[in-house]
């Protein structure tokens, strides 16, 4: 077999599961460094000991990602059939309907592939060189196991860059790039070509039903709403007054839509959410419901600290603006703040806008983006929500 091995020196790495293994990890020496990026590799020890079956890239700081813990193991079509038929098996048994994230990367065993799965339609991202390569084989067991008459493949992740990847989005089966997700017995419209990711955040889905409980005769501030996942469900569930707040216009655009397709009305305003709420402070505006679910504050360890605290701002300016007795949610997707650190930050900038609160529900994403036990940052989504006084 042509496949190249990676070398591991003793002492670097001991065996921790993690299916990354990083560049400063490996023995990085010349024939390492000829393997190209996103080649198939046998990763073993210096004493010969399998450590398993990955994708290379010299360009990346993640160096390795496993696919299985055995050596040798073939990657073709059957093998992404059989993973794919996995993640498809635990997604048939939570679900009555085809809406929900397919394939959740390392939480799948398949690093470097999301798949969101719109019915008949799915929309595909490759994050890495290694999955770039296996592109046609993704495909055809995708093709093989659920025939689907749509996909889309994301190929705009900025990460890509990091793994040295062109950016593009090409709808490679069928067409139309606009469909209703089914989520929580509301039809939402999104863009699957046009919108952010993949379309849709499927991983806020038991957050959102866990909200609507609350919403019955409130007013409800929905700031981050992109295209008012929370607040149309809330408006449904008989909110009084529903504002998304968000400063993207098509977003908003398709969540006054989505709140027409639901019988629902929704106001949108677009601003800034740090501005607007100081200017709802200004003019003493409270809602009874806040949910802020903004874009990751922490985009690298690097930014951990100016990222917390902004956390720790929103949490304030949002405490400020709920109503006594009011219900607050504040969300963080950045995988670079730990859970804990997130929680000090809200909980500092609670008691710096003088508010007391009980912590309702400490909740991540749905069961559709399992966690790797072995890999915290495929735990990236915390949510926290708040009854205050
Ligand atoms: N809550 C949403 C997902 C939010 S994603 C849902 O349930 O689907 C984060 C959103 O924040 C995006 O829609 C983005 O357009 C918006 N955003 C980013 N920066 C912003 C800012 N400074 N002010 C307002 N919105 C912002």
């Amino acid at each position: 077999m042509s496949r190249k091995t990676i070398i591991l020196p003793k002492g670097r790495r001991a065996r921790s599961g993690s299916p990354w293994i990083f560049s400063n990890e490996i023995r990085m020496d010349g024939p390492a460094k000829a393997v190209g990026a996103g080649a198939v590799v046998n990763v073993r020890g210096e004493d010969g000991r399998g450590f398993g079956t990955g994708y290379f890239n010299p360009k990346s700081l993640i160096a390795v990602r496993l696919l299985t813990e055995e050596c040798d193991a073939v990657i073709d079509k059957d093998f992404f059939a059989q993973r794919l038929g996995r993640a498809l098996r635990l997604r048939d048994s939570l679900y009555d309907k085809p809406f929900y994230r397919l394939v959740h990367a390392e939480g799948d065993h398949l690093p470097g592939l999301v798949i969101d799965r719109f019915g008949d339609t799915l929309t595909v991202q490759i994050g890495t060189a290694g999955m770039e390569k296996q592109r046609d084989a993704i495909l055809a067991a995708l093709d093989q196991l659920l025939s689907p008459a749509t996909v889309i493949l994301r190929g705009d992740a900025p990460s890509r860059t990091l793994e040295g990847l062109a950016s593009y989005v090409e709808t490679v089966k069928g067409k139309g790039h606009r469909i209703a997700v089914e989520e929580n017995g509301a039809r939402y419209i999104a863009d699957l070509t046009e919108g952010q990711k993949t379309g849709w955040y499927y991983d806020q889905r038991d957050n959102r039903a866990f909200i609507a409980q609350f919403a019955k005769g409130k007013s409800v501030l929905d700031a981050y709403s992109y295209t008012g996942g929370f607040g149309i469900l809330a408006a449904m569930a008989g909110a009084r007054e529903t504002v998304c707040l968000d400063s993207s216009a098509p977003a908003l655009a398709l969540a006054e839509e989505s709140g027409r397709a639901n019988g629902v009305k929704i106001k949108a305003v677009k601003a800034d959410v740090f501005e607007e709420l100081e200017r709802l402070i200004g003019t003493n505006e409270k809602f009874d419901m806040v949910l802020a679910d903004p874009p990751p504050f922490v985009k690298s360890k690097r930014d951990l600290e100016p990222g917390a605290k902004a956390y720790r701002k929103l949490a304030r300016l949002a405490a400020q603006v709920t109503a006594p007795d009011g219900i607050l949610m504040l969300a963080s997707c950045s995988h670079n703040i730990p859970p804990d650190r997130f929680a000090a930050e809200c909980a500092q900038g609670l008691l710096r806008a003088g508010r007391s609160a009980r912590l309702i529900r400490q909740a991540g994403a749905g069961p559709d983006h399992p966690v790797h036990p072995l890999l915290p940052e495929s735990a990236y989504l915390k949510a926290l929500v708040y009854a205050l006084d």
